[in-house]
Formats: C-alpha cells, sequence, structure tokens
C-alpha cells in the first residue's frame, strides 16, 4: 500500500511537506515553508526565537509534531521526543522558501537530494545573510534522467521551466505504479521545452497518480499574463524611450528576468547595477554553464552598487569578506547621480532610502518586475508607491509568472492523464474537478492511497 500525507500545500500556495510511504520506505517531496506561517502570532521583529529550536514552532502549532524527522538540538525545548530518523530522504523540487525553507529543522542524519543549482542557491544565501542558515546536511545532487533509488521507490527528477533555475518535477516509482510530483512549473517561459520534456515523460510513464500544483488555478484571472519575452520587450520600450535612469526590481532568484534585463540594458547601450548579493549569487551560477549567465566579476556590462558605509571612502576594509571580490566594479551614489542615462539598476524594496544618496531626475522610472500585490491593503505597496511619489518615478507593472494558467493547467493534466488528481499548492482546488478527473480533495494530515 503506497500513502500520501500532506503536512502543507493544502488550501494554500506554498508549503509543500508531502510524505510519501510505500511499506517501510518514507521520504518527503519538499519540506517548505508556507507564505502565511506564524503570521497568526508574529510579525515584523516579532518572531520565534531561534534559541527555542522548534520550541515556538510548536506551541502555536506552526509545524507538524512528527517523529523521527527533525534534529535534535531543535527538539530540546518541546515535548516530541528525539528518535532516530524514520524518514529515508527529503527531496527538494526548486529553490523557492516554500519548497525549502523548513529543512533547517530537519535531522542532519537525512539526506536531503536537490538539484546542483539548487544547492548553489542555498549556499549562497548562507553565506550572504546573518539570518539564513538551512542547517547541515548530506546533500546529494541530482540531473535529469538520473533514478534514485530509495528502498522500495525509485525517484527520476526531470528539469521542468519555472521562474527559478534548477527546477524540478519527479515521477516516482512506487510498488503500486508511477506517482507524478509537478513541483511548480511554467509553458510560458524561455525554457518551455523543459517543461514539454517533463509532460512527454509523465505521460509515457502511464501514471496512477499526480500530485499537480495549482497556484493559477483560479476562477478568473485578473493579473495580465505576460510572458518572459514580453516582459524583456516591453521593458526594452521603456528603456529605449528614455535618457533619464531607470531602476527595476525584480524576485532576486528569477535569474530569467535577470537575463531579460541585462539584455535590455545592453541594448541600449547601458550597464546594469546590481546589488553585492546579486553580484555574489551570479559569481557562484556562473559555474552552472547551462544557465549561461554573465560573470560579475569580468563582464564589462555589470557593475556593482556599494551602499556608503561610515567611512564614506568605500574602502574594503568597510564591506564583508564575500562582497570583497567585486569592489574592482564598484559604482557609487554620486556615479549614478552623475550618468543616469548610462545605467539600468537593480533596487529592491529594502535598499529604497539609497534613492535618497541616488536623486534621481524628476520623471526617472521604475519597472517593477515582481507579482502585483496580493490584497489591497498591502502596506509595502503602499510604502513603494509613496517613495515613487517622493521622487516622481513613472511605474512600470511588468512581470512573467512562474506558473501555468488554468488552461494549461487543464492541457497538461488531459495529457498526462493521471488516473487519480492530488492538487496542492492552490486556493481552489475544487476547481480542478472540472477537468472531469478523480481528484482527491486533500486535507491537511489525512492519509490517503494513491
Ligand atoms: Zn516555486
Amino acid at each position: 500500500m503506497v500513502q500520501l500525507t500532506f503536512y502543507g500545500g493544502v488550501n494554500e500556495i506554498g508549503g509543500n511537506k508531502i510524505l510519501l510511504e510505500d511499506k517501510d520506505t518514507r521520504i518527503f517531496l519538499d519540506f517548505g515553508k508556507s507564505f502565511t506561517c506564524g503570521c497568526d502570532y508574529f510579525t515584523g521583529w516579532l518572531s520565534p526565537r531561534r534559541i527555542n529550536g522548534l520550541g515556538d514552532y510548536f506551541h502555536c502549532g506552526l509545524l507538524p509534531k512528527i517523529s523521527g524527522i527533525y534534529a535534535e538540538d531543535q527538539l530540546k525545548f518541546t515535548d516530541l521526543p528525539y528518535t532516530e530518523p524514520s524518514i529515508d530522504a527529503i527531496f527538494l523540487s526548486h529553490a523557492h522558501f516554500d519548497h525549502i525553507a523548513h529543512i533547517e529543522f530537519v535531522d542532519p542524519k537525512i539526506p536531503v537530494y536537490l538539484g546542483e543549482g539548487t544547492k548553489l542557491f542555498v549556499k549562497s544565501q548562507e553565506e550572504t545573510s546573518t539570518f539564513s542558515d538551512y542547517g547541515e546536511h548530506p546533500y546529494k545532487t541530482f540531473r535529469t534522467g538520473d533514478k534514485i533509488q530509495i528502498g522500495n521507490i525509485v525517484v527520476e527528477p526531470i528539469h521542468v521551466d519555472h521562474s527559478i533555475p534548477a527546477a524540478y518535477g519527479f515521477l516516482i516509482h512506487t510498488s503500486e505504479g508511477t506517482l507524478v510530483y509537478t513541483g511548480d512549473l511554467r509553458l510560458h517561459g524561455p525554457r518551455k521545452d523543459m517543461t514539454e520534456e517533463f509532460i512527454d515523460r509523465a505521460c509515457d510513464s502511464d501514471p496512477i497518480a499526480m500530485i499537480c500544483e495549482g497556484t493559477r488555478m483560479v476562477e478568473v484571472e485578473r493579473r495580465k499574463n505576460y510572458s518572459e519575452q514580453q516582459v524583456k520587450q516591453h521593458s526594452d520600450e521603456v528603456v529605449s524611450s528614455t535618457d533619464k535612469m531607470v531602476f527595476f526590481t525584480h524576485y532576486s532568484r528569477d535569474m530569467d528576468r535577470f537575463r531579460s534585463l541585462y539584455s535590455v540594458a545592453k541594448d541600449n547601450s547601458r550597464r546594469i547595477v546590481v546589488s553585492t548579493k546579486t553580484a555574489y549569487l551570479l559569481s557562484k551560477l556562473v559555474d552552472d554553464k547551462r544557465l549561461d549567465l554573465p560573470d560579475p566579476v569580468k563582464d564589462d556590462d555589470i557593475l556593482v552598487y556599494f551602499k556608503r558605509k561610515k567611512s564614506g571612502d568605500f574602502e574594503e576594509k568597510d564591506y564583508y569578506l564575500w562582497e570583497r571580490p567585486f569592489i574592482d566594479k564598484i559604482v557609487t551614489f554620486e556615479d549614478i547621480h552623475k550618468k543616469q542615462s548610462e545605467y539600468v539598476m537593480d533596487l529592491g524594496f529594502y535598499q529604497f532610502a539609497e534613492l535618497v544618496d541616488i536623486k534621481p531626475d524628476s520623471g526617472s522610472h521604475f519597472i517593477h518586475s515582481m507579482s502585483e500585490p496580493f490584497s489591497d491593503e498591502d502596506i509595502e505597496d503602499e510604502v513603494m508607491h509613496n517613495w515613487l511619489k517622493l521622487f516622481n518615478l513613472q511605474f512600470h507593472q511588468l512581470h512573467a509568472s512562474g506558473h501555468m494558467n488554468r488552461q494549461q493547467l487543464g492541457k497538461l493534466i488531459r495529457k498526462v492523464n493521471p488516473k487519480k488528481l492530488f492538487p496542492i499548492h492552490t486556493e481552489n482546488p475544487q476547481l480542478f474537478k472540472s477537468l472531469g478527473y478523480d481528484v482527491q480533495i486533500v486535507e491537511c494530515e489525512h492519509n490517503y492511497n494513491i
């Protein structure tokens, strides 16, 4: 008997934590953090205390009390006794935090399987952020086409296109038949061929069941439905029609978007200015040649923005060790101010105070290359627009989603044709029923046979 238990991603977008049991073999598919995790009890600087391990999480009901998965030191201040691992492996589909973040609590004895690129993202995040620590794990990297045997199960990762490199779906060959897990995926990105390959392989496996993401399974789509190519084209229209400064913001791990904005800058004889964090991430990702990303140290079209520190002299010693390799590519607020027509600058929301130093000319541009706000009362969105008004920056909303829309999901499901369907990572699982499949609407922490 093969069973599934969903500990996250149920009636919500993100937070996937799926337990698959085949006789005495037990694996988790993703171990992510919900976007809403803890928002009833924690906000701003009030957050679960790291020193208390899982104590605050369990007390507030933020993570399931499962024996044999968590690290001994994380359980120290809880009523769940530590036991040796009862989970054989965790498979991570991609490096978005709603799929990986809670591995920080996982027992370091449990192997974590992930794509080469996903490991680079994890390491880069840990090295450049004081708050990120995913814990020690025996990481095992995979590539498309590998067949990884874990007890009674064989897991076959296959690349898909998503808004982050190194995203995978899985074909999981169990003693009852093949189970397909989509992870997150799209068909309108630059590597839609990878998603098509995944769909073909999933179809050929004649699956008994599919766990399918449904981020954009909505009654009526209200957001713009751009492809990456359209985002690039419209960004080019903005940049080519002005000699003023152009700022943009994007999800820091969306390298397709970085590539788009990088080309737009270059095509318009401008140089792209990135943060030290993005420079560091790029310097790690260039090792993966297939990603075809520019090297921030060697590429003359990339400059790196160093913030003003106490000395005011931009001396190497003012900066973190990981920032220093990019000091030769330095660009300061004064440089940007003087030559506004020569740059396209990556400016994240949390860096907006830099505008006070940069002093962009009135009528400069800001490309918001991220999702539109999820609610009308989004505080950050309001604050962002206050800043834009303060500097009279022209706002452009240009974003391509990392997910399939409703029609594409329908096509995917019809093609793969699973006998049973488990919609997750969606707020509207019931909408999948209109496709006429045997749809299992799942509840949190219940067991389902596949
Ligand atoms: Zn994702």
